[in-house]
């Protein structure tokens, strides 16, 4: 387990698609350590492999105040999604960038543990929209790519987002 370095915008690795975890041995196991030990020396909510340049399903939230609730979904898949929501958003991979997003707030998600355990669970708040977050990037979709492009190309133009918040293009 290591606090390990995070991918920011323009690098390629974050437009790169995840794969489905399908060994559950230690490599998982110390991942997810990893993701919580960088998790945890950030002020984010939520962190995926891809922004560790890791490309597997897996990612980790925990939204307490004391890094007390670690939640931990690998292979996540969204069965249902309600109630749109507008949310402030940011991301640990583009750096001083917050805007609002709208997403549900509300899903019902199936995923595996770092055991390999299958669970079903329903997220609302901002642990939907932390988790939907985390899930674009596994696909490699970036939370810029979801606002307007007004917005976008206003972004690009201060340089913050460095082409990130480019239409999305075949990889
Ligand atoms: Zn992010």
């Amino acid at each position: 387990m290591a606090v390990k370095p995070i991918l920011e915008v323009p690098d390629p690795r974050l437009r790169e698609v995840a794969k489905p975890v399908t060994e559950f041995d230690e490599s998982v196991i110390a991942l997810v350590e990893d993701l919580r030990d960088t998790l945890y020396t950030t002020s984010g909510i939520g962190l995926c492999a891809p922004q560790l340049g890791d490309l597997r399903q897996v990612l980790v939230m925990d939204l307490s105040d004391d890094h007390s609730d670690l939640q931990v979904f690998i292979n996540p898949v969204i069965h249902a999604r309600d109630v749109l929501g507008m949310i402030e958003e940011s991301c640990l991979s583009i750096p001083d960038v917050v805007e609002r997003v709208v997403r549900p707030t509300e899903v019902d998600v199936s995923a595996v543990d770092q055991f390999g355990k299958p669970f079903d669970t329903h997220l609302s708040g901002m642990s939907a929209v932390c988790l939907q977050h985390e899930m674009d990037h596994l696909a490699g979709r970036l939370f810029v790519d979801r606002l307007s492009l007004f917005r976008r190309l206003l972004l690009r133009a201060t340089g913050k987002i460095a082409g990130a918040g480019a239409p999305q293009q075949a990889a």
